[in-house]
Parts: C-alpha cells; sequence; structure tokens
C-alpha cells in the first residue's frame, strides 16, 4: 500500500508551529474542537440523508465516542457522521478554509505572549489538537464511499495519507498525547471538560476507559457525560451563562462573548423557537459582498441547514444561533425553502423581535449599546435602504456623531436639541469623522450654533436617497443646495459693486468648470467651498459613485461659494474693480476653484498647472 507524503500549506505550518509550541494555559480547548466537529459531521450527514437515504445503510445512531488509553497515552474521538475521503482531508486538515483561521493567521505578530491570547479570541479548529499531542491520526470514510484513508501528523510540517481499514463511515481521531499533557489523561479530567464546554451537544458523547473497579467483569466501561438537550429547548431559568456562552462557541464557530443574547418561544399559528446571539467581535467576514446569514435552522431539534437566505435578512448577518421551528416538514429540501410561507412569517417576525430588543438595549444600557453600535452599526443601517417596513424602527436605533460633540446620538436626540422654530436636520457626509469635522461647509452651522450630523460610513449615502425626512423633519445636506441660515425676520446683506465684480471675473475665468458663483452664508473662515446645486448628486456620493466606476457621465460642475468677510477675498474683490482684471486674476480665479478642491479631499484637476501657478504668486510677492 502507497503512503503519500504532503507539505503542509505555509501558513498551516506557521500556525501549527504555534500550536506545538503553545503555551496557552486553556489547552483543554482541543477537546471541545474536536466533539464540536464531530457533532458537526453528524449534523451534515442526517440532512445529506435526507434527500439519500441510502448513506445512512450503515450508520446507526448518531454519537460521539471519546476512548481513554492510560497505558498507551492516548485519547480517540470518533463520530459516525459524514466523515472525510482523501479529497476532503488534503483540503480541509492541509490548508487553511476557514476565514477564521486565515484571520488568525495575519494577526499573529510573532510576539508570544500576544499570540498566545489570539488563541483564545480566534480558536484555531482542528489544529489545536497539537498543543496537546505530538502524534494525531486521523481515519476516515466518507458516508457513501467504500474506502477509508489514514491521515497522520506530528504536526511538523508535514503529513502522510494511505488507504485505511474503517467499518462505517464517520471519523476517528487518536491524539497521541504528549509528556507534558498528561494530565488529559484523566477520566475524571475529560468528564469535566465534556460537561463544560459540550454539554449541549444533542448527540450522545460517551467516555469510554479502562474499568478500575478489579472486581468488574468488562474492561472497560462507558459513560455518557453530556446532558444532550438542546439548549434552546430548555427554559430560560435552568440554563447558566457559561451554558449560553459555550453553546455560542459551538454554534457560531467563534470564541469571544456574546454581547446580547435572545432566546424565546414563540406560540400561536406559527411556533418556532430562537436563540439567537450578537458577537462582540464583528465577525471577519461580515463585509463580505455575499452578505450571508449564517443563523442554523432546525426542524424539531433536527438541524436542517445554516445556509438559509431566508431566514434573517442580510443586514442582520452579524446574528449567530439558532431558529428552530415545529411547522416545517423534516424533510424539507434547499428549494422548498426559499419563498416558503411559513419561513416568511418566521423571518418577518424575528426580525421585529431582535429590532425591538435592540432598543430596549439602546434605553436599559447606554454603554453597551454604543458599543454594539460601533461593532455593527453600519450593518444594520443597510435595512434603512433595504427594509421599507421596518426603516423607522432602524432609523430609531441608529447613532450618529454630531457638531455638538456630545458622542454618539440619536436623530430623536438631535431633534431635542433643536430649536423650536427650525424644521430641517442638517447633516454632513464624508469619508471619515476627521474628513467631516475639517470640512469648510460647517463654518457658518457652526458659528450660528445649528447642529449638525456626522454621516461617515458609506452606506449612509444610499439609505439617504430613500429618506427625505424623519418625524416631518426635513434631512438636508450641508454641501447642497442654498443655505439659508439666517433668522428669518433678518434681511439679507446686498452685495457690494466689488463682489458682484469678483464674482463676474470668477464666472467669466472659470467657465463651464463650475456651475454658479455666489456668496455664501456657510463660510466664516475659508475663503471658498464647492457645494451641490439643489438637484445634482451630494459631492460624497459622487465621489463614492467614482472609486466604485460606478458614475455615469462625468462628474457634475459644482456652485463654488466665495466669502464676501475673507481677507483673501475682499482683496480680489478690490482688484475685480480694475481694468484688465479678467486677466490680471486668471490665476488666482484657478487657484481659488483648486484649493476648494483639495479641502473635499480631491485633487486638482490639473496638480502640476496647480503648483506652477501657487510658485508664480510666490515668486510675485516674495521675488
Ligand atoms: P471549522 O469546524 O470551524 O470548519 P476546523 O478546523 O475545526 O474548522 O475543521 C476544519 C474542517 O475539517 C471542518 O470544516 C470539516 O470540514 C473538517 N472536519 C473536521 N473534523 C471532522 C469530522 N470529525 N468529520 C468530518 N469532517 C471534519
Ligand atoms: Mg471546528
Amino acid at each position: 500500500m502507497t503512503t503519500e507524503k504532503h507539505g503542509f500549506e505555509a501558513e498551516v505550518s506557521r500556525l501549527l508551529h504555534m500550536m506545538v509550541h503553545s503555551v496557552y494555559s486553556e489547552r483543554e480547548i482541543f477537546l471541545r474542537e474536536l466533539i464540536s466537529n464531530a457533532s458537526d459531521a453528524c449534523d451534515k450527514l442526517r440532512y445529506e440523508a435526507l434527500t439519500n437515504s441510502d448513506l445512512l445503510k450503515d450508520a446507526g445512531e448518531f454519537a460521539v465516542d471519546i476512548r481513554l488509553d492510560k497505558d498507551a497515552k492516548t485519547i480517540a474521538i470518533s463520530d459516525n457522521g459524514i466523515g472525510m475521503n482523501k479529497e476532503d482531508l488534503i483540503s480541509h486538515l492541509g490548508t487553511i478554509a476557514r476565514s477564521g483561521t486565515s484571520a488568525f493567521i495575519d494577526n499573529i505578530s510573532g510576539d508570544e505572549k500576544k499570540d498566545v491570547n489570539l488563541i483564545g479570541q480566534f480558536g484555531v479548529g482542528f489544529y489545536s489538537v497539537f498543543m496537546v499531542a505530538d502524534k494525531v491520526e486521523v481515519l476516515s470514510r466518507k458516508a457513501g464511499e467504500d474506502k477509508a484513508w489514514l491521515w497522520v501528523s506530528d504536526g511538523l510540517g508535514e503529513y502522510t495519507i494511505s488507504e485505511g481499514e474503517k467499518d462505517g463511515c464517520g471519523t476517528s481521531i487518536m491524539l497521541h498525547i504528549k509528556d507534558d499533557a498528561d494530565e488529559f489523561l484523566d477520566v475524571h479530567r475529560l468528564k469535566n471538560i465534556i460537561k463544560t464546554y459540550s454539554d449541549h451537544i444533542t448527540f450522545p458523547i460517551s467516555l469510554i476507559s479502562k474499568n478500575e473497579d478489579k472486581e468488574a467483569k468488562e474492561e472497560e466501561k462507558s459513560e455518557k457525560v453530556n446532558d444532550g438537550t438542546a439548549l434552546w429547548a430548555k427554559s430560560k431559568s435552568d440554563i447558566t451563562e457559561e451554558q449560553y456562552k459555550e453553546f455560542y462557541h459551538h454554534v457560531a464557530h467563534a470564541f469571544d462573548d456574546p454581547s446580547m443574547t435572545i432566546h424565546y418561544r414563540a406560540e400561536g399559528k406559527i411556533e418556532y423557537t430562537v436563540l439567537l446571539f450578537i458577537p462582540s467581535q464583528p465577525p471577519m467576514d461580515l463585509f463580505d459582498p455575499a452578505r450571508k446569514t449564517k443563523v442554523k435552522l432546525y426542524v424539531k431539534r433536527v438541524f436542517i441547514t445554516d445556509d438559509c437566505e431566508d431566514l434573517l435578512p442580510g443586514y442582520l448577518r452579524f446574528m449567530r444561533g439558532v431558529v428552530d421551528s415545529e411547522d416545517l416538514p423534516l424533510n424539507i429540501s434547499r428549494e422548498m425553502l426559499q419563498n416558503n410561507p411559513v419561513m416568511t412569517s418566521i423571518r418577518n417576525a424575528v426580525t421585529k423581535r431582535v429590532l425591538g430588543e435592540l432598543e430596549k438595549k439602546a434605553e436599559k444600557d447606554k454603554a453597551g449599546y454604543i458599543e454594539f453600535w460601533n461593532a455593527f452599526g453600519p450593518v444594520l443601517k443597510e435595512g434603512i435602504y433595504e427594509d421599507f417596513a421596518l426603516r423607522d424602527q432602524i432609523l430609531k436605533i441608529s447613532r450618529f456623531e454630531s457638531t455638538a460633540d456630545k458622542g454618539l446620538s440619536s436623530l430623536d436626540d438631535y431633534i431635542g436639541r433643536m430649536k423650536k422654530d427650525r424644521d430641517t436636520i442638517y447633516y454632513i457626509t464624508a469619508d471619515t469623522l476627521q474628513a467631516a469635522k475639517r470640512s469648510p461647509q460647517l463654518e457658518g452651522f457652526k458659528a450660528k450654533k445649528i447642529e449638525v450630523l456626522y454621516f461617515t460610513d458609506p452606506v449612509d449615502e444610499f439609505w439617504l436617497q430613500m429618506v427625505p425626512e424623519y418625524e416631518g423633519k426635513k434631512l438636508v445636506s450641508v454641501t447642497r443646495g442654498s443655505a439659508d441660515l439666517d433668522d428669518k425676520k433678518k434681511k439679507k446683506k446686498k452685495n457690494t459693486a466689488e463682489l458682484d465684480a469678483l464674482i463676474g471675473v470668477l464666472k467669466t475665468n472659470l467657465g463651464e468648470a463650475v456651475k454658479d458663483v455666489r456668496p455664501s452664508e456657510r463660510l466664516t473662515d475659508s475663503a471658498v467651498c464647492l457645494v451641490a446645486d439643489d438637484n445634482d448628486m451630494d459631492i460624497h456620493m459622487e465621489r463614492i459613485l467614482k472609486m466604485h466606476n460606478k458614475l455615469e457621465g462625468g462628474t457634475s460642475a459644482r456652485v463654488m461659494e466665495i466669502n464676501p468677510d475673507n481677507p483673501l477675498i475682499k482683496s480680489l474683490a478690490t482688484e475685480a474693480v480694475k481694468d484688465g482684471s479678467v486677466d490680471a486674476l486668471k490665476d488666482a480665479s484657478q487657484i481659488l476653484l483648486d484649493q476648494a478642491k483639495i479641502m473635499e479631499g480631491d485633487l486638482p484637476d490639473d496638480p502640476v498647472a496647480f503648483a506652477s501657478r501657487l510658485s508664480s504668486i510666490m515668486t510675485r510677492s516674495f521675488g
């Protein structure tokens, strides 16, 4: 029989090196990882068998066995789940297939102390076995196939694969325990670990060991260790915080702690149980374009799928956990799940409930809610434009920074702080909070103490298109349209002849490059700024679309606003009434426009020309 030698993918080797030399104090998690994988494998086979009952021919009752042999210094974890063939072994146990694991690797710093903490933060799945074993043998047979395969490795860069012998499908993983890990060769210790981390696993977990009782007839004794009832089916009062946490780790394949747990049973026309968690750390694939939800669907305690788009909307894709329906048929296929009316009502009700729970948290636990918002706000806000029915509910729990510098506020907070006679919610959109704060367009609003909200997530531009007003107050961008900041009673200042002359000169010199030139009400310090005309696209939105090559036609010309009180504008205005001013102010006109673009965070249209104009002006003044 041939034995093939394979090298681990380079990244796996790095990871294994860490495991082999690990000083991580909670090495016991290896058992949780193996049991979790074994349970997943049983779930997968049960689901596959719904459409192909032949697969269960030789399977028997699903179970996980853990066999301890103190003398041989081995622990073997066996399941009768889906199993792995040769290709599976190579791709699942030889490469980094999981996003979580590759994120882990990206974060490895080389500083042992820091990296050890990462093990706890990211978890490392199967590879954690090399913290306690110096040799691992995986014997597996895939359901529906005849051949079994043996994968062997000492975790030092290589593994071998050869054909093996195995009755029935499933996987058996034999760990040869390291000398310094012999604490795990103890029945009581193993029992404790299983109880702590894996009590909620719904398949029976049996611990098999040599019978210490010399009188007994059997050489071995076997004991079922876990409780085995689905955690979500228990009543809340019977579940400890710890148990929720461990279940979350298992169901989410995550290692942080849940920041929120939502557990309830819906009774009525449609019956189902919900146990959902909000992570405390954003999952790595949160901004994956596929926007997949990961919540698992069960039917009467039987796992159906974790790939069910209709269970929760994409903007709640950070949620993890389980929905268990009493009404769907057990043999439901992926196709039957699509557009299924039971699924639709569950989805609508669960979504509303989650938003309601978030609203409660926002009221009761402000600091906790802000943490949630910082992690998941940008995702939740996708719902404002996607989910017409729940738009107002999502807007209500959305939070934004503002010029009031009061930290994150709700729209209701903003309205509460607004002067009675105002009917406008002002905002500015920008790429970052710093960029927003620097915007010259804010000057007049600050001077008049009118609060402006900062919208700094790309998603903000999109929902803003759908939401013209909130609670009867118009939402208005400060970089758009004419700003009417003065109290209605006060008369507008009249332009001087000089200012009018300057406006004329600028219009002639800039031509098509600007849509209009006008005196500004929003500037108090800066000389110029650009604003979008009432009917044009917002400047920031245009930039986002341009970045993604989604802009049809070119960028639109902007309105240039000049500040009549600014010293530079004043002296330019004095020049503007003199003969030949159009030519004399050619460079100055262009520089004013370029300056406004730079303040927007854009480049001048022609940076080289900009630099040469600036040099010639500096030469004139210093020369
Ligand atoms: P994860 O469980 O998060 O996917 P692991 O590192 O724990 O990551 O496992 C990697 C992969 O190896 C699993 O996704 C699964 O495909 C495969 N695997 C591990 N253990 C088993 C098992 N007992 N039976 C079948 N497949 C397994
Ligand atoms: Mg796993």
